[in-house]
């Protein structure tokens, strides 16, 4: 039985679950390859490493209120997993903000995602609430965590800003 299938939305390609899902069920891993270069399709796995994907990784949208967790780890390609019960029929979303560290190929394009979190905007982890990381537990890319890092790289955004 397949997990999901591709399928279309007022805002074009995605991916809808083809069965129930339980919090933390794998629903797909990713098909790709990983390169240095960021695109419209790909997700930032590591502060210079990015996950170009193949299969149905490419067809995922943004959600801020998502059904999928992104597992990865730094420099790997990731597994999609639900974040919460999912239903058959659900769209199967992320919230971008769990692995791109800034968005800036989608150019902060307006979100219509259409949940009460709606943050407006599609933004990276610079812009989630740290008081929302919690709901995210578990899915959210290991070099964003990496304390250091983002000290360091937030030090360099004020500078240049
Ligand atoms: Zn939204």
């Amino acid at each position: 039985m397949r997990n999901y299938r591709i399928g279309k939305s007022v805002f074009g390609k995605t991916l809808f679950a083809c069965r129930d899902f339980s919090p933390g069920e794998l629903i797909f891993k990713g098909r790709g390859r990983l390169t240095r270069r960021a695109t419209k399709y790909s997700y930032q796995v590591g502060w210079e490493t990015h996950f170009e994907p193949s299969g149905a990784a490419k067809w995922v949208n943004h959600s801020c209120e998502p059904t999928m967790g992104l597992k990865i780890k730094a420099g790997q390609i990731p597994g999609f997993f639900a974040l919460r019960a999912v239903k058959k029929g659900e769209e199967l979303a992320a919230d971008y903000g769990t692995f791109e560290y800034r968005t800036s190929v989608l150019n902060k394009k307006r979100c219509l995602c259409g949940s009460p979190r709606c943050r407006e905007k599609i933004t990276g982890f610079v812009g989630l609430d740290p008081a929302e990381l919690g709901r995210f537990k578990g899915y959210i890319a290991d070099y964003l965590l990496d304390k250091r890092n983002i000290a360091t790289k937030s030090t360099k955004k004020h500078k240049t800003v």
